[in-house]
């Protein structure tokens, strides 16, 4: 089978976009899908950058539907719609069976799996894949697929593999935000809208978006933000918290950029007893005062993949975006061609963007 992928070479050029070879036959408990949409995530963008990183095909955050199935799949069929989920559980494990599928403890070993050589470059080399979203189809196993059953947009759809899950889930599974509450959500992209959200379905009455970013901002206040506070220019955003909610702080802050500077701030601005969750994958340490944690009695959480079972945490969501309480329209920014990919990536890093979608037609 020949499809377009765009192959990542090294972390010193753009995206290789050419015709693939595959083998579209589905091995057994495999599934082949044909993707639709896949978005473009920082966490792409992240290791893109790493000079270590090994030729690929990267792309995380698809949907699309099944066009083949191996033996021995179960409960999915050819035509099925389906959102690609990085994290597998296999159902049977110590994590799996207490309800943590986001720690299968073979999930590591079966995206491994999925990993090998599937495609053959033009100059006969061949390329792994995780997910490999940034290819028009994918053999996988069926681990790595959920199932659903919906007429949103399919570009809508790729969000929710990674951005919409990772942010919305932050909110409703790890803070677990209550109604009446406030909330603050330092960075405004994918994941930071979906947090905003998130806090809206929750029932938070203060929801207090901060980027560097005043369009994002714009678009967090449509989305349920009450206040935006514009990071890196006049106000500090522990100061213009702190100022919202009468000197005290937010019950709950998420830190959804990365950075330990961020992070100390997403800390400072919680109340005492209140939760602050680290979502952005990026910063390796900060320092923590763990005397005024202990005075205080802030508590510190770390959120992977929204604490989310993705089995039932994207139907979830799903059904969430047809009722209209989540907008995942406004969170596609712009719409590629793969050919436009490496431009999607440009707009990334200059901020101008929530998500960009690539739409494979
Ligand atoms: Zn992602
Ligand atoms: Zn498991």
């Amino acid at each position: 089978l020949k499809v377009r992928g765009a192959v990542f070479v090294s972390s010193e050029t753009d995206l290789v976009v050419e015709d693939l070879t595959m083998d579209p036959d589905p091995g057994p408990g495999e599934v082949l899908v044909r993707y639709g949409a896949s978005g473009l995530c920082h966490s792409d963008l992240h290791m893109m950058e790493r000079p270590e990183m090994p030729p690929g095909i990267l792309g995380h955050e698809g949907s699309g539907t099944v066009a083949a199935v191996g033996d021995n799949v179960a409960g999915i069929e050819v035509g099925d719609r389906v959102v690609a989920s990085f994290v597998p559980s296999c159902g049977v494990c110590w994590h799996c069976l207490r309800g943590e599928t986001q720690h299968c403890e073979w999930g590591g070993g079966i995206m491994g799996g999925a990993a090998e050589g599937r495609y053959t470059r033009p100059d006969g080399t061949k390329v792994g894949m995780g997910l490999a979203t940034f290819a028009e189809a994918a053999v996988l196993p069926q681990q790595l697929l959920v199932k659903v059953n919906t007429e949103l947009p399919v570009e809508q759809l790729a969000l929710i593999g990674c951005g919409v899950t990772t942010g919305a889930g932050a909110v409703l599974n790890t803070a677990r935000v209550t109604p009446g509450s406030s909330v603050a959500i330092i960075g405004c992209g994918g994941v930071g809208q979906a947090a905003v959200q998130g806090a809206r379905i929750a029932g938070a009455t203060t929801i207090v978006a901060v980027d560097t970013v005043q369009s994002k901002l714009d678009i967090a206040m449509k989305l349920g933000a009450t206040h935006g506070v514009l990071a890196g220019s006049d106000a500090d955003p522990v100061d213009a918290v702190r100022e919202i909610t009468s000197g005290r702080g937010v019950d709950y802050a998420l830190e959804v950029i990365g950075h330990g500077a961020t992070l100390a701030q997403a800390y400072a601005m919680t109340r005492k007893r209140g939760v602050v969750v680290a979502v952005g994958l990026g910063a390796e340490s900060f320092e923590l005062p763990v005397r005024d944690m202990i005075m205080s009695e802030k508590q510190l959480r770390g959120s992977f993949y929204g604490s989310s079972q993705v089995a039932t945490e994207f139907p979830r969501l799903i059904q969430f975006a047809e009722s209209g309480q989540l907008d995942l329209g406004l969170m596609v920014s712009r719409m590629l061609a793969l050919e436009e990919i490496n431009d999607g990536f440009r707009a990334m890093k200059a901020g101008e963007v929530i998500r960009s979608v690539i739409s494979y037609g």
